[in-house]
């Protein structure tokens, strides 16, 4: 299916962004990863990462269209006062966040079951016992930090330099943020941190100890992960073509 572009003033770049990001939220929604209308996906439009686009407040992911995402810039003062403004907490962390750390150029912020489980646990680091937890060895930063439901750019600050150069965070207490040059890399990323956390809490609930691969073999098969990382594409291509078949509005 093309992108069908309505008459809008954003280069074809962007729209086919918007596309995207909307089918992101349609595709939380297909995994269960969704909560209530809250939770926030953004995408950088601008190269210094301080444009980008956004849910709208209070909008239930299963209904989110490519022509509706907010596009947002994280020096506009008065975009809190205007009728369409943001969620407050989505503004200050997304937009603190894009322009903080280069590569974040999607970000996707969400709280899945399994991993805010995990995410619960004093320990809430996955350990590599088999491919799919393997691909995160030495690949998650892990913030135990977390201080409430924030609202100002210090916090997303703050959440920036724990993620150092890494892309996937398992935030403590509360849920994961990942991140990607592009929506489907970052979906990828979002996929298999749900995976490898259903299957950690599945192996932590037989009470049996876990049988963790040594450095050696777990960095092998994250490594190995590396090289399959045009799946990702082809992956969430497939995962489009699956929407299309049931409600293709995502596109609009
Ligand atoms: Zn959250």
């Amino acid at each position: 299916m093309t992108n069908t572009q309505p008459s809008t003033d954003c280069s074809a770049e962007e729209w086919a962004l918007r596309v995207d990001l909307a089918a992101a939220f349609r595709l939380a929604v297909h995994f269960d990863w969704h909560e209530s209308i809250a939770n926030h996906f953004s995408a950088a439009v601008s190269d210094d990462g301080k444009t980008f686009l956004l849910n709208p407040k209070w909008k239930h992911f299963s209904t989110i269209k490519a022509s509706e995402l907010l596009c947002l810039h994280a020096d506009d003062e008065e975009a809190m006062s205007r009728p369409d403004a943001p969620d407050p907490s989505a503004w200050c962390i997304h937009g603190a966040i894009h322009a903080a750390v280069p590569h974040a150029r999607v970000l996707l912020h969400c709280h899945p079951p399994h991993a805010t489980a995990l995410s619960g646990l004093t320990d809430p680091s996955i350990k590599p016992i088999d491919q799919n937890t393997a691909r995160f060895h030495n690949r998650l930063a892990i913030d135990l930090n977390f201080g409430g439901i924030a609202d100002d750019a210090e916090e997303g600050k703050r959440i920036a330099s724990t993620l150092g150069n890494h892309s996937i965070m398992m935030m403590g207490n509360h849920g994961v943020s990942v991140m990607g040059e592009t929506v489907a890399e970052a979906f990828e990323h979002l996929y298999y941190l749900e995976r490898a956390a259903k299957t950690m809490i599945l192996a932590y609930s037989t009470g049996q100890p876990l049988n963790i691969m040594d450095d050696e073999l777990a960095e092998k098969t994250a490594l190995g992960w590396e090289q399959y990382s045009d799946s990702a594409f082809a992956h969430f291509e497939q995962l489009k073509e699956i929407l299309d078949r049931s409600d293709s509005s995502y596109r609009e």
